[in-house]
């Protein structure tokens, strides 16, 4: 720890094991004149190796105290670093082609992943460590119990898969439960087309809103029954048992508008 205190509100667990870190950069592969940006470079585990294979790499880190070590540590021609909230920051910015690592901070993990996917267009990968659970969210497939709007508002974007898990013993402090590292892969132009992303984001919330209820129930103040049907969708299914295609075709036929 380099006699750093860790910071529980900045979800502060560094990765303390180098056979993890050498797999993590493995996994990325970074080459040279890749456009990198690490979420949270912290203590630097994964910074040093990434800028010894590629020699530059940018970084967003929100805790000044270790804003501070990395500028002490590393050149400005070795870290561009932005003291920042990732959360707010504006990643366009980077420019296009962007690959993006982090060994996120679990307690935002979802809102940063939501905010990340809004530069789904300029964005190459991303190689990001997670809470386990919420990479098995990711990955669920219809039908079951991890399945939910966290599986369908990223899977309408990228193509997810997960790498390998890192167990708790790899970090210090070591957090109460296993990581794992998942890759997202932006679909681009085979992205479900459609015709309002508001209304998509809205019409899947509601849908898990309430997951016991039928569609015709959680989606009542959005959809009737017959607009339902017209997607070909049964208002007695619950919103779990919809595939991506599914959503995406039913907030169509609701842009339509066409109120039957
Ligand atoms: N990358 C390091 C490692 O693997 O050892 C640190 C990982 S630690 C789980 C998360 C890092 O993200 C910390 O350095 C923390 O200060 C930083 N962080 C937390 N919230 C942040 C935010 N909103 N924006 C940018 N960085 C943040």
């Amino acid at each position: 720890m380099h006699g750093h205190q860790a910071r529980k509100r900045f979800g502060q667990n560094f990765l303390a094991d180098a056979h993890y870190v050498r797999r993590i950069v493995a996994a990325v592969d970074p080459q040279p004149g890749d456009n990198v940006v690490e979420i949270g470079p912290g203590l630097a585990a994964l910074t040093g190796d990434l800028i010894e294979r590629i020699g530059h790499v940018s970084a967003v880190e929100i805790d000044r105290d270790l804003a501070a070590r990395l500028r002490a540590r590393f050149t400005p021609a070795q870290l561009t670093l932005h003291e920042a909230d990732a959360l707010a920051f504006d990643f366009a910015s980077f420019g296009p082609r962007l690959r993006v690592v982090g060994n996120l901070p679990y307690n935002i993990s979802s809102p940063l992943l939501f905010h990340l996917a809004e530069y789904d267009s300029m964005l190459h990968d991303l190689h990001v460590m997670l809470q386990k659970e919420v990479v098995a969210r990711m990955t669920a497939s219809p039908g079951t119990a991890d399945y939910g709007r966290l599986t369908v508002m990223l899977g309408a974007k990228f193509r997810i898969t997960r790498l390998f898990v890192v167990p708790a013993g790899a970090f210090r402090p070591a957090p109460k439960v296993e990581s794992a590292l998942a890759r997202l892969v932006p679909l681009h132009d085979e992205k479900p087309s459609l015709d309002d992303e508001a209304l998509f984001a809205r019409v899947v919330a509601a849908a898990f809103a309430q997951r016991r209820k039928t569609l015709r129930n959680a989606l009542s103040a959005l959809a009737s029954t017959q607009q339902l049907e017209a997607a070909g969708i049964l208002p007695s299914a619950r919103g779990e048992t919809l595939a991506l295609g599914d959503f995406a075709r039913l907030a169509n036929v609701l842009a339509a508008g066409s109120v039957l």
